[in-house]
């Protein structure tokens, strides 16, 4: 008898099978949200930034209508074709930040990885959907070499696209990586993945983050309670035994959560959560964005609203980026 030596390939994680399921053709969700043909001709059905849209938001979605606050903020209208003034390909000028491959460093202290290109979904008011990731080059030695030399960067955010996407192999080597750099303390992830497949937060990312030196914050991006469900707070909550803290950042957009009274279910659902407020970012001006845009001086006065209605720990600061400034400006 002659004995295999070869060892069984290992099972695909749960979390990358359902992203495959993701939906990425326009004429597919039109059909499952049953859209007339009147409300097609509306829509961009195979946009530049492609549709990509996990089933667990779809089935979120009201059928028949263009004004569910999921569906917005994923479906491309053909307004996004039109150019429009004062919005551009890169509102926050990444590109003068880019100090190294795949590395930014904005601000004091801090310094991002863009992981990876790739997210769970394709939100039409990205910012970054125009970035160039160049992903021909492989590994992360530039950035980490960029982080290395320089000591006043105590804090790393692993930015992307969304860093959930990388395999855990890959992660967790990044992870060990900065690990034996001194003089970085604090780890950040920025991800929206746990809002379309919280499956992601499985055991062995879990174990991962069980296991580093680094000080963990994980900043989830969300806009609209809507996204939300149990299973995405069980897996949060598996964050958080951990002793790491859970924050939300979110964007005003109009059409989807500009209204008081979406903002202060948004914001008393992640206190009830326990997720932290954070951020509530004024529109980056993308191209192709200008229907989410809500005035300034709304954006202060919605602020002010539903400080009425909640605790002080529920409300976020409402924060513009502005290129140049030394950190995020601070609106109300
Ligand atoms: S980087 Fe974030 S905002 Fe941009 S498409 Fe990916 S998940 Fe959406």
């Amino acid at each position: 008898m002659v004995l295999s030596l070869v060892h069984p390939a290992p099972a695909v994680a749960a979390w990358k099978s359902i992203l495959r399921t993701n939906v990425v053709n326009g004429e597919i969700l039109a059909d499952l949200l049953e859209l007339t043909a009147e409300q097609r001709r509306s829509l961009w059905l195979h946009p530049r930034f492609a549709l990509n849209v996990p089933l667990r938001l779809v089935n979120k979605m009201e059928k028949g209508t263009l004004d569910d606050p999921l569906l917005k903020q994923f479906l491309a209208r053909i307004e996004e074709r039109e150019s429009e003034s004062g919005f551009a390909c890169d509102p926050v000028q990444d590109g003068a930040f880019k100090q190294a491959h795949k590395f930014l460093h904005k601000y004091q202290g801090r310094a991002l990885i863009l992981c990876s290109s790739a997210c769970a979904m394709h939100c039409r008011f990205c910012f970054r959907q125009n970035f160039d990731y160049d992903t021909s080059i492989k590994g992360f030695e530039a950035a980490l070499s960029a982080i290395a030399e320089d000591p006043s960067i105590n804090e790393v955010i692993l930015s992307g696209g969304d860093p959930l996407s990388l395999d855990d192999a890959v992660l967790f080597s990044l992870i060990r990586k900065l690990e034996r750099i001194p003089h970085v303390k604090k780890l950040r992830f920025h991800t929206r993945f746990p809002i379309g497949i919280p499956e992601r937060i499985d055991e062995s990312f879990l174990s991962c983050l069980a296991q580093t030196s680094l000080q963990v914050w994980f900043c989830i991006h969300a806009n609209h309670p809507k996204e939300f469900d149990s299973e995405i707070f069980a897996a949060l909550r598996e964050i958080q035994k951990l002793g790491i803290p859970v924050l939300n950042q979110g964007v005003l957009l109009k059409g989807v959560n500009d209204t008081a009274s979406v903002l202060v279910e948004l914001y008393q659902l992640l206190a009830d959560n326990g997720v932290m407020p954070y951020y509530l970012h004024q529109l980056d001006r993308v191209f192709g964005s200008a229907r989410f845009e809500v005035a300034e001086a709304e954006g202060k006065a919605l602020i002010q609203e539903i400080a009425k209605q909640l605790p002080g720990y529920a409300v976020p600061r409402y924060v513009k980026e502005v290129p140049g400034q030394p950190g995020k400006v601070v609106l109300a």
